[in-house]
């Protein structure tokens, strides 16, 4: 399992500003698709080699709030006190508050490996801000300015010696012979349903897979001759619905479920359409670079006319990512079952394709001749060669001069040429443009 790293800290110290300075993909290309939103509280910071880990921004953690807030601050504890690493962010500039204090004493109980990060450096003497927080009784302080990204990768390196390290569980991922399929989406979807019946229908064959302390992380399926290993089952089968924070929490549970598996099944309800928390789903799915396939669920439930509605519907705010394959199932009564394993299958297949060089250096060279890079303010790229730069997601590094100048309509151009030459379906694609040979 990804590691959990919370953010925790009074109001207005920076949490928010930090956590996209961890979580913002550096591809803008991928983060800046119209139509994907992301969760504000919950993202995950892949470095480049490093291990990924997930990150909680916990918001306001001190208050007894009501309601939706009490239930947001309860979450938020939740998360703290599961964390492998909680970063107790205080401000340099405002220095000590009666906030900072109460919450030092909840950190406290909780118990969890703690780190203070002092934000705000920026334009505050460094010694006097660590003065101010000397009395806090931390032997390691770190002082970063999260705006301007200063001091984060000091932070991380930090954080890195206080994670645990790699367990059993990724040894566990590692087996070749089966297919990691995840099962995601909101609450309510059917994504229990679904699982139980497959898990039924086998007979259970299926069985835990051992290897954690805290929850087993997976179960395997053998399904018409194939070996499957379904990711976090079990956090879908053994859910608990008493409190609110904790169904929440499990959108953690999802993003580690995304990141360990190779094909991410999207599960959407069909009388309800595509909803802010589908597509906050669906941006973690695309951030992690994973194989999709969409599956439409509850089909059975509508009447004609409701299906040709959610048809359209469904067309217009999936248009992005059209690329996947979406199915209509029904996990109640076990309709599209095969369908469904049949573009999880082919989803696979384009995700780790391992392509040869020669193969993708004639596919690019018909691509560029057939429409070569257009002139740019006298400037115009070119492109020498490409090279394989690894699979799921299939990944193609180019080569040329003048990239600055390559328009964003040539990348897709040329991502769409390459996904129709190779028949890639279900999986995202990447290019990455080198300066120079
Ligand atoms: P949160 O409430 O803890 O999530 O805090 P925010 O991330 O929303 O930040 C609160 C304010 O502090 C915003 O106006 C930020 O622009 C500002 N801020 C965040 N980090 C820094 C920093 O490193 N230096 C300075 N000067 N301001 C910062
Ligand atoms: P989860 O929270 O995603 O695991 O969702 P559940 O599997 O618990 O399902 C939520 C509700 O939707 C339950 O009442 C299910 O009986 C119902 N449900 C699940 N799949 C279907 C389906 O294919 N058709 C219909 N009509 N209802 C379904």
């Amino acid at each position: 399992m990804l590691p959990l790293v919370a953010l925790v800290g009074r109001p207005n110290v920076g949490k928010s500003t930090l956590f996209n300075a961890l979580t913002r993909s550096r591809d803008a290309l991928v983060h800046d698709q119209p139509g994907v939103t992301r969760d504000r509280n919950y993202g995950v910071c892949r470095p480049e080699d490093q291990r990924s880990f997930v990150v909680v921004d916990t918001g306001g953690i001190a208050g007894e709030e009501e309601g939706l807030a009490g239930a947001t601050a309860r979450q938020a504890r939740a998360a703290a006190e599961e964390a492998d690493l909680v970063l107790f962010i205080v401000d340099g500039r405002e220095g000590r508050s009666a906030l900072d204090d109460d919450i030092l004493r909840w950190l406290r109980k909780a118990a969890r490996p703690t780190l203070l990060v002092i934000n705000k450096m920026d334009g505050v003497d460094e010694d006097a801000a660590r003065a101010e927080f000397a009395r806090y009784g931390f032997d390691d302080v770190i002082g970063i300015s999260a705006s301007h990204r200063q001091g984060v990768d000091d932070l991380l390196e930090e954080v890195y010696e206080r994670l645990p390290e790699e367990g059993d569980a990724e040894a566990l991922d590692e087996d070749p012979t089966r297919m990691r399929v995840a099962f995601v989406g909101r609450p309510n979807v059917g994504k229990s349903t679904l699982v139980n019946r497959l898990l039924g229908e086998e007979r259970m064959i299926a069985s835990e897979v051992p290897g954690t302390t805290r929850d087993s992380i997976a179960v395997d399926l053998d399904r018409d001759g194939r070996q499957y290993r379904l990711v976090d089952t079990a956090g879908l089968r053994r859910k608990s619905r008493v409190d609110e924070a904790v169904e929440k929490f499990s959108v953690v549970k999802t993003l580690q479920a995304i990141e360990q598996c190779q094909v991410a099944v999207l599960l959407l309800d069909a009388t309800e359409g595509v909803t802010d928390q589908d597509a906050s789903v669906l941006g973690a799915i695309l951030d992690a670079g994973r194989a999709l396939v969409v599956a439409i669920n509850k089909w059975d439930g509508l009447t004609t006319y409701q299906r040709e509605q959610a048809e359209s519907m469904l067309a217009r705010k999936l248009s992005f990512v059209e690329w996947a394959e979406s199915v209509r199932i029904s996990a109640k009564h076990g309709s599209g079952m095969r369908e469904l394993f049949r573009a999880v299958h082919r989803a696979h297949a384009s995700a780790t394709h391992e392509f040869s060089t020669s193969e993708i250096n004639k596919a690019l060279e018909i691509a560029y001749e057939t429409n070569p890079p257009p002139s740019i303010r006298g400037h115009v790229s070119k492109l020498r060669y490409v090279h394989p730069g690894g699979s799921n997601p299939p990944t193609f590094i180019v080569h040329g001069t003048r990239l600055k100048v390559l328009p964003e309509s040539y990348k897709r151009y040329l991502e769409n040429f390459f996904r129709k030459r190779f028949k890639l379906v279900g999986t995202p694609v990447r290019f990455i443009f080198r300066e120079g040979t």
